[in-house]
């Protein structure tokens, strides 16, 4: 009887106390990836729009694609509200581009003002700048720029529109470090007109706010 006490004290305390023990404990499987109405695994997006930005949504992968090969109409919330970063709408956008759901990262803006670059940082971007250049706004890799061969050089290398007009100038008005742009935020002026209306948004395409009624049928 005493061996049966004990057995009964030992089965009480694992269940009262979680340790680390548990740590290596199994974790549930993540919502499987859903179906678009074409039969295909649906890709994932992180929204821009100045009402939803930062959250992201599943679409059918065609949704963008080249071939108008009739993509569906899928559409589908992964994130609740909780996920809106209004800062986000202030950046760059990949208008086309998805991911499949394991190989999507968040996109977190930087911080408004990120501390500047050391000397190591900025040469680590440079060779990576070099190898794959930024593209200017014409959308063709930009050409790097050396002004000056002296030795220590006076000025910053740089990249700018790498097509001409007819009269030799850049045709875009590209124009960054070779490490970089130094500010990645837009300034107060161009935030100003977007929040006014009198610029548009950098972008204001999909998705609709009424689709977030899906993301809760699918947490259902
Ligand atoms: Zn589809
Ligand atoms: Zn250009």
């Amino acid at each position: 009887m005493t061996s049966f006490g004990c057995e009964y004290k030992r089965r009480r305390w694992y269940v009262r106390y979680v340790g680390e023990s548990n740590g290596a404990g199994p974790v549930p499987p993540a919502l499987p990836v859903p179906l678009c109405r074409c039969g295909v695994q649906a890709e994932v997006k992180q929204s821009r729009h100045p009402k939803t930005a930062g959250r992201a949504f599943y679409v059918c992968k065609w949704t963008f694609g080249p071939i108008p090969a009739a993509p569906c109409d899928f559409f589908q919330w992964i994130d609740g509200p909780d996920k809106y970063d209004p800062r986000i709408r202030l950046f760059q956008y990949h208008s086309i581009e998805l991911k499949p759901y394991h190989q999507f990262r968040r996109w977190v803006p930087p911080s408004p003002n990120p501390p500047r670059m050391t000397e190591e940082e900025k040469q680590e971007a440079a060779c990576r700048r070099v190898r794959d250049p930024p593209m200017c706004k014409c959308g063709v890799s930009a050409k790097l720029m050396r002004p000056n061969l002296g030795d220590p050089p006076k000025f910053t290398p740089f990249f700018r529109c790498s097509l001409k007009t007819h009269d030799g100038w850049p045709l875009c008005d590209f124009n960054e470090y070779i490490y970089g742009p130094m500010a990645m935020w837009p300034t107060e002026e161009q935030v100003r007109e977007f929040e006014s209306g009198k610029a548009p948004w950098p972008c204001v395409s999909s998705p609709m706010i009424d689709a977030s009624v899906v993301y809760w049928q699918h947490k259902m």
